[in-house]
């Protein structure tokens, strides 16, 4: 393996502990870190903002191929209706392809003075690199992430119940891994690792210990 440039990948379902585990892994390993789910959501949030439909393949495409980090860093991202959005628009092949250079390239050249990335989403083993010196696909049941979704969601709107956590999240699985283009799934060569069980110390020690192995 050419550990002069590492290339994690990390695939999984909305709250399975994913962006969690990356950011740690990033951080113990000097790698720099892409949550492109956020990529998805700031399309999500734009499609909302203007009020396009779904159907308005090109404006959304138009969108998806202009967005900027300032728009991520400025737009309120993290809600379940723009969750629900972004998990609409990335059914759509056009936007799947407007934002898969910038990940390929992130990936290969890594922000200065890192010696590689971490990418986490659900198609990064599978299509956007597919060629990753390790691949992980990180699963628990939906009702673990449901709930681990809910506390978060809860401390700023304390009328959702954790039904309707649940119902979003199975929605979400569904759409994600039955859409045509790209669906969520685990790579082959991915290794699986179920946090349904697994506090996030014991989930990192778990993808250390494959991590180092490779870089043995
Ligand atoms: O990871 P997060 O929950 O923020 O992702 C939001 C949505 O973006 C997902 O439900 C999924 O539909 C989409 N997504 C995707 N491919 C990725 C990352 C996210 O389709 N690589």
């Amino acid at each position: 393996m050419n550990s002069d440039n590492l290339v994690i990948a990390v695939d999984g379902p909305a709250a399975s502990g994913k962006g969690t585990l990356s950011r740690r892994v990033a951080h113990f390993y000097g790698l720099a870190y892409l949550d492109t789910g956020s990529l998805y959501r700031g399309v999500g949030w734009l499609m909302l903002s203007k009020g396009l439909s779904p159907r308005n393949v090109e404006e959304i495409e138009v969108a998806a191929s202009t967005l900027t980090l300032e728009q991520l860093d400025n737009a309120d991202i993290r809600t379940p209706d723009v969750g629900r959005a972004a998990s609409v628009v990335a059914a759509i092949p056009e936007v799947r392809q407007a934002l898969l250079q910038y990940q390929r390239q992130y990936a290969t050249n890594p922000p200065a003075g890192k010696r590689g990335a971490i990418l986490d989403g659900r198609d990064i083993g599978t299509v956007v690199c597919p060629d990753a010196s390790v691949k992980f696909f990180v699963d628990a049941a939906a009702e673990v992430r449901a709930e681990r979704r809910w506390r978060e969601l809860f401390q700023h709107n304390n009328s959702l119940t954790l039904d309707q956590v649940l119902d979003d999240i199975r929605r979400r699985d569904t759409r994600d891994a039955t859409r045509t283009a790209a669906p969520m799934k685990a790579a082959q060569d991915a290794h699986l690792i179920d946090t349904s069980l697994l506090d996030i110390d014991a989930a990192f020690a778990a993808v250390r210990r494959v991590i180092d192995k490779a870089l043995a």
